[in-house]
């Protein structure tokens, strides 16, 4: 293995460096050295992940608001344009409606005279 401090070829085993006397982790130390990194690696990815999501949300928000106004805007506008749309239809069915209802008094009219007349032609 390799000296944690000089870096040079020393027995897998040694506990100290024989070059320059570095005391070397134990297998323990190192697992746990190696945990902590782990941990720590783990721990920067999720900060990386929330501080590059933050502008994303941000962006979200603000571009969500003009959108939503745009959209009750837009809606407001097509309930305008389709009231318009409908009124004239509204009137003219109403106008229809009438000229019916007169059409059908007339008619009514009409056929009770007939029915009177018939009754005194007999
Ligand atoms: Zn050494």
């Amino acid at each position: 293995m390799e000296c944690v401090n000089c870096e040079r070829e020393i027995a897998d085993e040694a506990r100290f460096c024989q070059y320059c006397g570095a005391r070397q982790p134990t297998v323990q130390e190192e697992f746990t050295r190696a945990g902590h990194e782990v941990a720590e690696a783990t721990v920067a990815v999720v900060q990386r992940i929330v501080e590059s999501a933050k502008p994303v949300a941000r962006n979200v928000a603000r571009s969500a608001k003009p959108v939503a106004e745009r959209v009750t805007k837009a809606g407001a506008r097509a309930a305008e344009k389709a009231a318009k749309k409908t009124e004239p239809i509204v009137t003219e069915a109403a106008r229809a409606t009438k000229r019916a209802a007169r059409k059908t008094a007339r008619i009514t009219t009409k056929a009770a005279r007939r029915v009177k007349q018939a009754a005194k032609g007999k």
